[in-house]
């Protein structure tokens, strides 16, 4: 999936597009890698949302964090939790592309982590098994609400 993203690298080698410069940041080439993991925004979306969810997450790459994601950390629940935050990270990066381009905005990144914390609170709440503990229950809310 991820190399199928019409990053303005690829765009330009189709011949769409007049340039590759990413359109957050404007310092180098718009790639997967750089848009989602090395973009100096996307960096500082990572940083506030990992202080906001107190989870340190360090990743450069898509495959750093690909390993990232398959490996549980702390029970299986707080694991897919932690892992729907970061890709619901990843899901919102890529609209402000868009909308650095047509709109000329950009989501401010307390406001991008608290829509990003909104939704997967939303999201998990609705499919918690009834068998999770109240501890876990209340990290959640604790981190996410
Ligand atoms: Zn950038």
């Amino acid at each position: 999936m991820w190399r199928r993203l019409q990053t303005k690298d690829i765009l330009v080698k189709y011949g769409i597009g007049i340039d590759d410069v990413c359109p957050l940041c404007q310092l180098t080439t718009e790639t997967v890698e750089h848009l989602f993991f090395r973009c100096p925004y996307s960096h500082m979306c990572f940083r506030a949302l990992c202080k906001k969810i107190d989870h340190s997450i360090t990743v450069s790459s898509l495959s750093e964090f690909s390993s990232w994601i398959s490996k549980p950390v702390r029970g299986r629940t707080r694991s897919q939790v932690l892992q729907c935050c970061f890709v619901n990270l990843i899901y919102h990066i890529w609209p402000q592309c868009n909308s650095t381009i047509w709109k000329k905005v950009i989501m401010l990144l307390d406001k991008l982590v608290d829509v990003v914390r909104s939704q997967c609170y939303w999201r998990i709440v609705g499919v918690l098994p009834s068998k999770t503990s109240q501890r876990d229950r209340d990290w959640i809310s604790t981190i996410l609400n």
